[in-house]
């Protein structure tokens, strides 16, 4: 009787140790400019998360003049989307990477409904679930002056012409930003408040994920 009692609470404790409240998986939304990408780095840090930026991906992909980076980049430089096909294949391995990861921050991903789909499906595969979904607002005209400021640095093509920047937003606007509305209905949506101090905007996002976690 004792063994089996013994032998019950080991399954129920491996069965537990897999379980999606284990693991933190954050989808970091918001228009481009945000802060996701800054925002990210600290949350890495302090939730011992792995960052997955589909922007980052491709660029290192361009960089090292690969197939998916040449392909990638007509649609980036023009500030279109990159083919859901293609890009959701590309995060689909980048997931399998990791499977050590104690959760994710999905920075860029996902962009449009059927990548939305698409990631619930990868994850409940790993029997694991979004945990949030964080939404840095900030106004359109602070997002432009942000961007343009940030071509100065970041070297990016797609940072620097205004009308490439006006297109990533109306982009956002069409494509993106409905799939708010595929989290919302999860109950998994938290609007942050993008405009501040570096610190204070993460402060925000912490106590909105220690909410959940
Ligand atoms: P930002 O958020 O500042 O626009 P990113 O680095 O996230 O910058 O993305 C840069 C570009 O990479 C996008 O404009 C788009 O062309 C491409 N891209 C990144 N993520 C995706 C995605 N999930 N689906 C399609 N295209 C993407």
């Amino acid at each position: 009787m004792a063994e089996k009692t013994t032998k019950t609470m080991r399954v129920l404790y491996i069965c537990s140790s897999i379980q999606p409240k284990d693991m933190i998986n954050i989808v970091l939304f918001g228009p481009p400019g945000a802060g996701k990408g800054t925002q990210s780095e600290r949350l890495v840090n302090r939730y011992n998360l792995v960052h997955l930026s589909t922007g980052d991906i491709f660029r290192k992909n361009i960089k090292e003049a690969t197939a998916l980076g040449t392909l990638a980049k007509s649609f980036m430089d023009a500030g279109n989307l990159v083919p859901d096909e293609v890009t959701i294949n590309m995060l689909k391995s980048e997931l399998e990477a990791f499977p050590e990861a104690k959760g994710f921050i999905f920075d860029g991903f996902p962009r449009t409904s059927p990548q939305a789909l698409a990631l619930d499906e990868m994850l409940s595969e790993k029997e694991q679930s979004i945990s949030c979904m964080l939404a840095l607002e900030v106004e359109e005209a602070e997002l432009e002056k942000r961007l343009l400021g940030r071509a100065e640095t970041s070297g990016r093509a797609d940072d620097g012409d205004i009308s490439i920047v006006r297109n990533r937003i109306k982009v956002y606007k069409r494509e993106t930003a409905p799939v708010a509305e595929y989290y919302k209905g999860q109950n998994k949506f938290f609007a942050i408040d993008g405009i501040g101090e570096l610190d204070e905007i993460s402060n925000r996002l912490f106590s909105a994920i220690d909410k959940v976690a």
